[in-house]
């Protein structure tokens, strides 16, 4: 395990708390964050701000001092009411923000949630990831949010949840420093911090199988299942009627799009692009060609409303609400 991943989400975390989760290229990429800051900016997790016309003067480090005009070799002239003309390196006019919304799908990438699932329940502060079940018959509703110290945003999330239906089986991932305050809504609730359960990884957050729950192998207990998605995404099968059908990566796509959606109905445009088709006329049914027995048990279109709906069998519904 690498160092520098470990802090690179730590100054991320710390980013995230911040009101505007924005910082200046200097204090980025300068001193003890510079190889944590160097990391989130190859990932694409901040990308670049508004130039600030005033930065704390270099010289004094009191006063603002304005940026006069560009020099060469990367500096910038700066005038200071109290020290005259500095010149310092342009990095510290440069600012850099979270690209919350690529944070929010590195996220659901490490949790093998469909980017299709995120639907952002408190603008710019907490999101609904999705749906995995890592242990069989136990469901995680996953959520993203910051700022849990103010109890507004938590109370907030809180009722969400309960929308959701999900008071049992949420599970919310934070940046904000835990324990909660006393007095949060969120007391009682499975709240974890994202610097201990996962780490920046390639285009995604690694999660640490340990503390997530390692998916189980259902093997044994196949047999008790006459109808159920619940294998789809552990072992890319379905069951019906008692036979084991091994879904295409197309149809396994659709599936899981509609398991993770909110409430398990996508118009065909979301479908088409959930399972990355290309084709002017996309059918669900067509995709599902070589496994009819699969789309028929547990997908129907409703043409009223134009959208495919899961059809979730009664065995499914300690899982998929
Ligand atoms: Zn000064």
């Amino acid at each position: 395990m690498s160092l520098a991943q470990i802090s690179a989400t730590a100054v991320l975390c710390q980013l995230l708390e911040q009101e505007k989760p924005e910082i200046n290229g200097h204090s980025l990429l300068a001193g003890e964050v510079g190889h944590a800051g160097r990391d989130l900016l190859r990932e694409r997790l901040l990308v670049m701000g508004p130039s600030l016309s005033y930065v704390t003067c270099p010289e004094c480090g009191i006063e603002l001092a304005r940026v006069v005009r560009e020099l060469a070799h990367e500096n910038i002239l700066l005038y200071c009411d109290e020290c005259g003309e500095a010149s310092s390196p342009r990095a510290l006019r440069e600012t850099y923000k979270v690209n919350l919304s690529k944070f929010i799908d590195y996220l659901m990438l490490g949790l093998g949630i469909m980017a299709s699932a995120k639907k952002e329940v408190n603008l710019n502060l907490a999101w609904r990831m999705g749906v995995t079940e890592p242990s069989r018959g136990k469901p995680l509703t996953w959520y993203f949010a910051r700022h849990l110290h103010d109890h507004k945003v938590a109370h907030r999330l809180v009722e969400t949840i309960r929308q959701d239906l999900a008071h049992k089986s949420a599970r919310i991932i934070t940046s904000s420093e835990l324990p909660l305050p006393a007095g949060s809504p969120l007391i009682g609730f499975d709240v974890v911090h994202l610097g201990a359960i996962a780490r920046i990884s390639q285009s995604k957050f690694e999660f640490f199988r340990d503390r997530v729950g390692v998916p189980v192998s259902a093997m044994a207990d196949e047999a008790l299942h006459t109808n159920t998605l619940r294998f789809v995404r552990t072992e890319g099968k379905a069951i019906v009627d008692g036979v084991e059908y091994f879904l295409e990566p197309r149809q396994k796509n659709i599936l899981l799009a509609l398991i993770d959606s909110l409430h398990h109905e996508m118009e065909n445009a979301q479908l088409r692009s959930a399972c990355g088709s290309q084709a002017d006329t996309f059918s669900p049914r067509k995709v599902f060609d070589r496994n009819t027995q699969v789309y028929n048990r547990f997908i129907k279109y409703q043409s009223g409303d134009g959208v495919y709906a899961l059809q979730i069998s009664e065995e499914d519904h300690d899982w998929l609400i």
